[in-house]
């Protein structure tokens, strides 16, 4: 059978392999690059999603949690375990033992997983790994495990897999209409945060809602030493403080936008993020130390009024011979592939 996947994301590129993997001929149109977009501008994690927990995705999380494993098992070259600390304050918005509950939960749902247990973390023994972390009021911290990725390294990776297996990757090569696909038997719109422009070439209503969700990301030129999870103070959302390539990564935010493309980084999300990194850490950190920045745009599948609650899951549409895939995280993006492949191949 004749596939064309149009996107080169990870979702496309996951897509892609499973598709060649069941025999397929596959062909890859990516209007750019491959991970040109969302796939390199995320927080670099591979991670089960903690946070998630909250708003009740277990599924999800033990799939990513489980997904990890994988990740690091096919490519350890691009991807290794990463310890993080969650800090808990006197005055934190959360309670000790909500926290304690959704760690404990997160352990559980990793078994199998092969990553280490999560442990409780005195104040002083906090203090002595983590001397920049402000001390006053900090009852501990949560030390846990997920793994960090170079999200455009470990991309181009799943892409040479799929060269090999005899892919045919045609980049800088936009589609606008699925007529310039006639000679294939069947199409895969993995276009990521396009994919619901795409879809709208076809006749009908989309099945899905895309909401279009922009994080940002800034490098500050300084180590840090070990990775962080902020609550931000005064709300519901929390922070990645990251050790990454000999800088510290932090990221990220959440601002719906209306449109696919991605106008990078505001003025208003790089100081926001630099006062949740100076209300928790000191020296204080200003526009100076900032060596990068970029933004990212979620493809999420719309599913709440707050974009912070928001499913992480995905979702497929099959109209006529094409079929559209929304949402998903880097994490899980074999999974997805995995799935699709099976649903354009039914
Ligand atoms: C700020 C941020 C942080 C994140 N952090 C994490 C994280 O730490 N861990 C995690 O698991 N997930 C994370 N995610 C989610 C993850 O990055 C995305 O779910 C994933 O990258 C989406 O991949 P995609 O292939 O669907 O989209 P994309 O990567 O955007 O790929 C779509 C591709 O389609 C191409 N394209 C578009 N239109 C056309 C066309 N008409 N013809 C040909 N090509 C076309 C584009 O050029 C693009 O390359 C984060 C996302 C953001 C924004």
């Amino acid at each position: 059978m004749r596939i064309a996947v149009v996107g080169g994301g990870i979702v496309g590129a996951c897509t892609s392999w499973a598709l060649s993997k069941r025999g397929a001929q596959v062909t890859l149109f990516e209007r750019g690059r491959p991970m040109q977009e969302t796939s390199s501008a995320s927080s670099k994690l591979l991670h089960g999603g903690l946070r998630y927990l909250e708003t009740g995705q277990f599924r999800l999380v033990r799939k990513a949690l489980l997904a990890r494993t994988t990740w690091l098992q096919r490519a350890p070259q691009f991807c290794q375990q990463l310890e993080l600390l969650l800090p808990i304050y006197q005055d934190g918005s959360r309670s000790r033992w909500i926290i304690a509950t959704g760690i404990k939960l997160y352990d559980l749902l990793a078994r199998g997983s092969g990553f280490p247990k999560s442990r409780w973390l005195t104040a002083a023994e906090v203090g002595a790994r983590h001397p920049s972390l402000v001390q006053s009021d900090l009852l501990g911290a949560y030390s846990f495990y997920d793994a960090q990725m170079d999200d455009y390294a470990l991309g181009n990776w799943v892409v040479g897999q799929l060269a090999a297996e005899g892919v045919d990757i045609r980049t800088q090569c936009e589609i606008t209409d699925f007529n310039q696909l006639s000679s294939f038997d069947r199409i895969v719109n993995a276009t990521g945060p396009w994919v619901a422009s795409l879809r709208q070439t076809q006749p009908g209503k989309s099945a899905y809602k895309l909401d279009l969700v922009r994080g940002s990301h800034i490098l500050l030129k300084r180590p840090i030493e070990t990775a962080l999870l902020l609550p931000v103070p005064g709300e519901k959302r929390v922070v990645f403080v990251l050790p990454y390539k000999g800088a510290t990564l932090l990221g990220t935010t959440e601002i719906r936008q209306s449109e696919a493309e991605n106008p990078g980084p505001s003025e208003h999300e790089i100081q926001y993020l630099l006062e949740v990194y100076n209300h928790y850490l000191s020296p204080h950190a200003g526009t100076d130390d900032i060596i990068g920045s970029f933004a990212g745009v979620r493809p999420l599948v719309f599913s709440a009024d707050d974009p912070t609650n928001a499913t992480r899951e995905w979702a497929f549409e099959k109209v006529d011979n094409v079929l559209h895939i929304y949402g998903g995280k880097w994490t899980t993006a074999l999974l997805e592939g995995e799935e699709a492949a099976k649903r354009i191949l039914e």
